[in-house]
């Protein structure tokens, strides 16, 4: 990295409707780029890192420099290749074809370590790019809010009639994921516990108002959890406790949540998990000077934590694991009952991956918030009959702040992204909204990963690890005509764990930008509809039908 470490670079992508480069799809490109970089945006933008560990924008500020001035002079028929982070070639292709094609962190699946892949990277061959931050459509904390929101909201479909009005939820970890937690509740109506052995986490969601209450008396949490279930009202309260002495004592004392999960940083038993009897100072000392020790009581305190959250699914908590790795590592030390209790995704993301349903979200490149909220009353507008769409759009706008160049997310499927993608681009051609919308998606979506231990564990045909999909996701996007496309490897799980595909488009108010998005916004959800009929879902085979998507197989 060569940021003069004096004075470190700030990146803010330019605003408003002038041109920086030669037409908007390159434009918009330049400024996704940018924003990803935004300091708003990015956790250590003088790294070039997005969020997610290490994940990369570009892979040295040589190579960013050299991505913006290639933009700015890219011509509407060529494409700029990105290997890893680092611009590498520019061909001439057809003003329909992407600007840009992007692969980041594939490696030859024998050499597909990160052991490998470190020292590919020391070397400076390769960079990480997560999901979102190699491939510049990351917006904040905003992804994690709804991603979490959807959950319990699928969550109180399935199991409490569409609401959490009147039922309370126990969770543990305030983190910077797990933060998201108690609003993701409140929003769906509930009431909401969640443990955390850190104050300052918990202090910090009261602050944002993440977070409505806190308290360190397990009684004082207790009282007001029963007080909000009988009167049906939402409320958020941070516990300052261990997981694995604040549940076992649930169990002695005979209290059973209406739902129960897990964000506690258990997939690390070194950095991320507090075994049960220190405190935090003396787990710091205690890491540093015998980490054996540390990691033997941290496996221990999250076997019990682990059967703790089984004996509570026993007695009728509906109970999931959020992709922390707390049943494998509870597995690990000696507890054979640790997987009872299934996985978020195949108990409630698959259902609406079935409907091509994901996380679609959209930014505006004019920078005026304005912009966004012509959008949110459109998503109003177009889906009027949606209750739980509407109760996000509602309370995105009062409690989520933007990060850089304001955006919006929510979940859409089959049929409707379509809609929403040409109603913003008609929206730009009118001039209701002052510049265009980039308009793209999460790698974790129905059609565009697989990834065994996530978003394709337990898949029905047994067909995890497949990840033939993922290709020809990024393959019909190229040819559907997005503008932009990406393929990584080792987003959200790691290296060796996932491959996974994105693409990004730009509604510029054209009519060939509203053909377009037509087609990439019906044919990059329509993946994972034909990918999930594929392996037998009954949800996924009915939406192809209703859908008109053509599945060869299945044709008479
Ligand atoms: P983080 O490290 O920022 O936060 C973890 C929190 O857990 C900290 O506030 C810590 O104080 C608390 N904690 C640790 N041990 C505890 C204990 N024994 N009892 C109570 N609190 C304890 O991590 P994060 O970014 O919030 O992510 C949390 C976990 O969720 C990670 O394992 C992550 O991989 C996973 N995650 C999964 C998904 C997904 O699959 N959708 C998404 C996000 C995060």
């Amino acid at each position: 990295m060569s940021a003069t470490l004096a004075e470190p670079r700030v990146i803010r992508a330019p605003r408003g409707n002038e041109l920086s480069c030669r037409g908007w799809q390159q434009e918009a490109a330049l400024r996704m780029l940018m924003n990803n970089l935004d300091p708003d945006v990015a956790e250590r933008p003088e790294d070039l890192v997005v969020y997610g560990g290490t994940g990369r924008a570009a892979r040295s500020w040589e190579a960013f420099d050299a991505m913006v001035a290639t933009l700015r002079t890219l011509a509407d028929d060529e494409t700029m290749l990105v290997q890893s982070g680092k611009p590498v070639g520019v061909f001439r292709t057809h003003p329909h074809a992407p600007r840009v094609l992007i692969a980041n962190s594939n490696l030859v699946p024998r050499w597909a370590t990160w052991d490998v892949f470190r020292e590919l990277e020391r070397q400076g061959l390769t960079m990480y790019g997560q999901m979102t931050a190699g491939s510049w459509i990351y917006i904040g904390t905003q992804g994690i809010l709804q991603g979490t929101y959807e959950t319990f909201g699928a969550v109180a479909r399935e199991r409490f009639g569409g609401s959490l009005r009147g039922t309370w939820t126990l969770t543990g970890g305030m983190g910077g994921m797990g933060g998201a937690q108690p609003l993701a509740v409140t929003m769906n109506e509930g009431a909401v516990l969640c443990v955390d052995v850190d104050p300052r986490r918990i202090e910090r969601r009261v602050q944002t108002r993440y977070c409505d209450r806190m308290t360190d008396s397990l009684d004082e949490a207790l009282g007001w959890m029963d007080e909000a279930r009988k009167s049906g009202t939402a409320l958020s309260v941070g516990l300052v406790g261990n997981c694995a002495e604040v549940l076992p004592e649930l169990v002695r004392r005979g209290v059973t949540p209406d739902v129960l999960t897990d964000q506690t940083s258990a997939h690390d038993a070194l950095v991320g998990y507090v075994p049960a009897g220190l405190s935090l100072e003396e787990a710091d000392a205690l890491r540093a000077s015998d980490p054996a020790e540390y990691q033997r009581r941290s496996m221990a305190s999250m076997r019990v934590h682990c059967e703790a959250m089984v004996q509570m699914q026993a007695r009728g908590a509906v109970t999931f694991d959020y992709g922390n790795n707390l049943r494998g590592q509870a597995r690990d030390a000696g507890y054979e009952d640790a997987f009872a209790f299934p996985g978020f995704v195949p108990a409630y993301v698959r259902p609406l991956f079935c409907e091509g349903k994901g996380p679609f979200r959209w930014v505006a490149l004019s920078g005026d918030p304005a912009d966004i909220h012509r959008t949110d009353r459109l998503v109003l507008e177009l889906f009027p009959h949606d209750e739980h769409l509407r109760r996000w759009i509602t309370q995105a706008q009062e409690r989520v702040e933007f990060q850089g160049l304001p955006s919006r997310i929510c979940w859409l499927g089959q049929g409707d992204r379509a809609k929403m993608g040409v109603a913003i681009n008609d929206l730009v051609a009118s001039g209701e909204i002052s510049a265009p919308i980039v308009i793209g998606r999460d790698h974790l979506d129905t059609g565009s990963v697989a990834s065994p231990f996530r978003e394709t564990e337990a898949m029905k045909d047994g067909s995890d690890a497949i990840a033939d999909w993922a290709i020809l996701n990024a393959l019909v996007n190229v040819a559907s005509g997005a503008s932009w496309v990406s393929f990584h490897h080792g987003g959200g799980v790691g290296i060796g764990n996932s491959l996974h595909a994105g693409q990004v488009i730009v509604a510029d108010g054209t009519p060939e930008m509203r053909e377009r998005l037509e087609r990439v916004l019906t044919n990059d959800p329509g993946m994972g509809v034909i990918r999930h009929a594929d392996a037998g879902y009954e949800t996924a085979i009915e939406t192809a039908d209703a859908q008109g998507i053509r599945i060869p197989m299945r044709e008479r």
